[in-house]
């Protein structure tokens, strides 16, 4: 086995890390740091992602006939990684929605829906978590209903979501429904592809523990809000369904697997690590004693090994995926492994730093302008969501060790 990425691979590396070393300004970072806040990009952010598509380098793994490029996961990884390292943007071919549709979606949906993905124009929040049900999917409750015959046949949907991030800057929600009301559990279920600027939806904010609009760009864990979302008698087109009337739940988890895997996904948890090995390597005058420490040369090199893993996971599940083959358990042991990791280097690293690290931005003797004492608020929500780690711990006991469910 060859870990190696062959020459045109570095070759592409190395023109994708020139590209950000020119392009990447002071200001244009400020802008783009918006977009992890949840708060949408700043005014230099689309001219940036113009000028990455002109480039060929947005959705890389893609298919040609929606707007992609055809090529391998491994080069999109490649790049996606540079961009994410860089300014913690997401360069098309991950995140929530898109995946699912090229994997469920009829061709018409495919044609309609990936292009204006990759260019942004249509950008997906994932509705799957209510009050009642988080853990616990299965137990959906926001109902739709269909009504008339077709070409007119729609669906009205009544209910709520809750945790639904990024739905303040998102144009469609990817909505998980109960379509027969007298199902149970897992079936009866359906995807919906919903608007948000449908007459009777309201998003309403909820603040997380990030909410700390002055602080540093750069914080990888979560954002400063997620959202409620109400639906009221909200009414779409039944060409909103994705897959087959009652398939909802095979069609989120293909989406939630593909949505799972990507070198960004893997990057929220280990650039931790690649930040305080910048830092001890820093002009910072708190950093030089800290480098010559044994304890700490010892803990960064573990934590280094430890990254290394998350990477290789990431690599192993794109290759997985370039294959077409099907995850198991793969996508649920990366959702472990690289949270887990984020926790244990966010508090090695508040050992190494000492009371600093605690300190936000606005004191004066914090460290990389409160980094990572963010980190130390918010490295365990990733733990959480997208799927908790007990539940992951639960799919791979099953599904990757072929143990039996728990008798009851
Ligand atoms: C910052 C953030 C952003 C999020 N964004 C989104 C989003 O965009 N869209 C969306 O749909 N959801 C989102 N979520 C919701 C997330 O998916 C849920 O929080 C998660 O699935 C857990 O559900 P819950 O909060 O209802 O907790 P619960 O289901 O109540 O679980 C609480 C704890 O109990 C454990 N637990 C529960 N059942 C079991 C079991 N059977 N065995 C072992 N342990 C168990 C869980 O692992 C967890 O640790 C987000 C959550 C957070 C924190």
């Amino acid at each position: 086995m060859d870990f190696h990425f062959s020459p045109e691979e570095e070759a592409l590396r190395t023109e994708v890390q020139a590209f950000i070393a020119q392009e990447f300004t002071e200001e244009v970072l400020a802008d783009l740091a918006g977009g992890k806040r949840g708060r949408g990009f700043g005014p230099r952010g689309p001219a940036i992602f113009r000028k990455i598509a002109e480039r060929g380098w947005n959705a890389i793994a893609w298919p040609e006939a929606y707007g992609g490029q055809g090529g391998s996961r491994i080069t999109q990884f490649l790049v996606e990684e540079e961009f994410y390292r860089a300014a913690q943007v997401v360069i098309g071919g991950g995140g929530t929605g898109t995946p699912a549709v090229l994997a469920s979606g009829t061709e018409e949906q495919k044609r309609h829906y990936v292009p204006k993905a990759i260019s942004r124009e249509i950008i997906f929040c994932q509705g799957y978590s209510e009050p009642q049900c988080g853990t616990d999917l299965a137990g959906v409750r926001c109902r739709a209903t269909r009504t008339g015959e077709a070409p007119d046949a729609h669906y009205v949907v009544n209910g709520q979501k809750i945790f639904t991030t990024n739905a303040q800057v998102s144009t469609h929600i990817f909505l998980l429904v109960r379509t027969d009301p007298q199902s149970r559990r897992h079936a009866g279920l359906s995807i919906l592809l919903v608007p948000l600027d449908t007459p009777g939806i309201t998003v309403r904010p909820l603040y997380t523990i990030q909410n700390d609009p002055g602080g540093p760009p750069g914080t990888t864990y979560g954002e400063e809000r997620t959202n409620e979302v109400f639906f009221d008698n909200v009414e779409v087109p039944a060409s909103c369904l994705l897959g087959q009337e009652g398939d909802g739940w095979a069609v989120s988890q293909r989406g939630l697997n593909l949505d799972r895997v990507g070198a960004w996904r893997y990057l929220i948890s280990v650039k931790r690590d690649e930040d305080i090995v910048n830092w001890l390597k820093s002009g910072d005058e708190r950093a030089q004693p800290l480098r010559d420490d044994a304890a700490v040369r010892d803990k960064v090199a573990e934590l280094w090994i430890e990254g290394q893993l998350c990477r290789l996971m990431t690599m192993r599940s794109m290759t997985i995926e370039q294959r077409h083959a099907t995850f198991s358990y793969e996508g649920a042991a990366e959702k472990v492994w690289a949270p887990e990791h984020g926790v244990r280097a966010t508090e090695a690293i508040a050992q190494m730093l000492g009371p600093h690290a605690q300190l936000l931005n606005g004191s004066p003797e914090n460290v990389q302008d409160g980094l990572y004492a963010h980190n130390l608020l918010s490295a365990f929500q990733s733990t959480v969501n997208h799927g908790s780690v007990q539940v992951m711990r639960d799919q791979i006991a099953r599904k990757g060790l072929g143990l039996p469910k728990p008798a009851k």
